[in-house]
C-alpha cells in the first residue's frame, strides 16, 4: 500500500576483506560492491555491504562507495538506490540485543532497538533510472565524502541526548546515594556537563559556520570531524564516571520479580534504600536505566557505536587533520620565531 512515510537506509560500508588492500587485489573480486554486467536497460551488482542500519525497516536502501577508486578500481565506481524487496537483495540481520527484556530491569532497551544487516547483493539488478554512479572513477570519493560531511554532522546531533542522559543520569545518581555534596563527585559530574556542554557547543558551531554550496547548507567539516572526535575519544570516560557514581550494584541488583515476588520483595524494599526521598524503588529505576545505558549488551553496542559508527576514529582524525589550516598557524609560528 503506498503511504507517505519512507524510510531509506544506507549501505556504504563494505565488507573489505584485507584491509591492507583495494578491491581487485583481495582473494576475491567481490569483498567491495561491484558492476559484474551491463545491460541495455541496467547494470548487475555482485557484494555486500555490512553493518547497515534500519535496513530492515527501509522501504528504500541507497548504495554508495565506501572509498576514493583508482583507474583500475572502475567496476566499483558504483553508487545506486532500490526497493529494500528487490530480487537477490539479501538481509542477513544481526541478533546483537534483541534477546526479550524486562522493562523494569531495561527501561530502554526493552523498547528500543536498532538492527543492522549484513547486506548481499548477489547478481542484482539496477534499472538505468536508479544509478546514480557507473564507473566514473573520478566521482567515487567525492560521492563517498560529500555523504560523510552530512552524515557525520548527524552523527553528533543525535549523540546530545545521550550525553544530556549520561549528565542527568549520574547527578540523579548521586543524589540517590546520598553523595552529591562529595568534592569528587562534585569533580566527575562537571567533567559530564563540560563534556555534554562541548559536543553540543562544536556542533552548534558548525551548523553557524555552514557554507552555502550550490543552495544548500554544508555543516562546518572542521568543526563537524572535531566534533565527533571529541565525542568518540571521551564516550569511554563518561560511562565510567557515571558507573562511578552509581556503584556495583549496576550488576549485582535483583531482578524485577523480586519487586513482586512475596518471598523476597520486603527484603529488597528494605534493604536496598538510598538517600532520604529514595526509595528502593526509585533507587532501583535510577541503577536499571544507567545499567541498561552503560553495562548491558545496549550499553556494549552504544560504545561500539561511538568508536565506529559514521566513521571510526582514524577518519574523523583524517579529516579533522587534512582541514585544519596547519599552513597558516606554522607561518605564525614561523614568525615569531623569526624564521
Ligand atoms: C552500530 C553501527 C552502525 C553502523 N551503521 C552504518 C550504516 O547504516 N551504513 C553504513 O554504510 N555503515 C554503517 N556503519 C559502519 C561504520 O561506518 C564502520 O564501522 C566504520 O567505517 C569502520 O569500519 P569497519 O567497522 O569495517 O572497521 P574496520 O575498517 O575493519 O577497522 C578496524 C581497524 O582497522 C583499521 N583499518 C582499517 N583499514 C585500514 C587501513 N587500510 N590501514 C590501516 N588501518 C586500517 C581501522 O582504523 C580500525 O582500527 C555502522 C557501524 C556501526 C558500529
Amino acid at each position: 500500500m503506498p503511504h507517505k512515510d519512507l524510510a531509506v537506509a544506507v549501505a556504504q560500508t563494505d565488507v573489505k576483506g584485507d584491509r591492507s588492500q583495494g578491491p581487485t587485489t583481495q582473494e576475491h573480486p567481490d569483498y567491495y560492491v561491484r558492476v559484474v554486467e551491463e545491460r541495455p536497460d541496467g547494470i548487475v551488482v555482485r557484494g555486500a555491504k555490512i553493518h547497515t542500519s534500519v535496513s530492515t525497516n527501509s522501504d528504500e536502501v541507497i548504495v554508495l562507495p565506501t572509498r576514493a577508486m583508482r583507474g583500475e578500481d572502475k567496476a566499483y565506481a558504483v553508487a545506486f538506490a532500490l526497493p529494500i524487496n528487490t530480487p537477490g537483495l539479501k538481509l542477513i540481520a544481526s541478533p546483537h540485543g534483541s534477546a526479550p527484556k524486562d522493562p523494569y530491569e531495561h527501561p530502554i532497551s526493552a523498547r528500543h532497538k536498532m538492527m543492522e544487516t549484513l547486506t548481499v547483493f548477489d547478481d542484482v539488478f539496477v534499472p538505468n533510472d536508479r544509478i546514480f554512479l557507473n564507473g566514473e572513477i573520478e566521482f567515487a570519493g567525492l560521492l563517498a565524502l560529500t555523504f560523510v560531511r552530512y552524515h557525520r554532522f548527524t552523527a553528533v546531533s543525535y549523540k546530545l541526548p545521550l550525553l544530556e542522559l549520561m549528565a542527568g543520569a549520574g547527578y540523579a545518581i548521586a543524589e540517590a546515594n546520598g553523595v552529591i555534596r562529595a568534592a569528587h563527585v562534585r569533580d566527575k559530574l562537571t567533567h559530564l556537563a563540560a563534556y555534554h556542554s562541548t559536543v553540543r557547543g562544536l556542533i552548534e558551531h558548525a551548523a553557524a559556520a555552514c557554507t552555502i554550496e550550490e543552495g544548500y547548507a554544508v555543516p562546518n567539516t572542521l568543526l563537524t570531524n572535531v566534533a565527533k572526535y571529541h565525542f568518540a575519544h571521551n564516550y569511554h570516560h563518561a560511562v565510567q564516571i557515571v558507573q562511578d557514581l552509581a556503584g556495583g550494584i549496576l550488576v549485582t541488583a535483583p531482578a524485577a520479580e523480586d519487586m513482586t515476588s512475596e518471598a523476597t520483595r520486603d527484603y529488597v524494599l528494605k534493604y536496598l534504600g538510598g538517600a532520604k526521598g529514595f526509595d528502593a524503588d526509585k533507587r532501583l529505576r535510577l541503577l536499571n536505566l544507567i545499567g541498561d545505558l552503560t553495562a548491558s549488551d545496549f550499553g556494549g553496542y552504544q560504545e561500539v557505536l561511538a568508536v565506529h559508527a559514521e566513521g571510526g576514529f582514524e577518519a574523523e582524525k583524517l579529516q579533522a587533520y587534512r582541514e585544519y589550516d596547519f599552513k597558516t598557524v606554522a607561518a605564525y609560528a614561523h614568525k615569531l620565531a623569526g624564521v
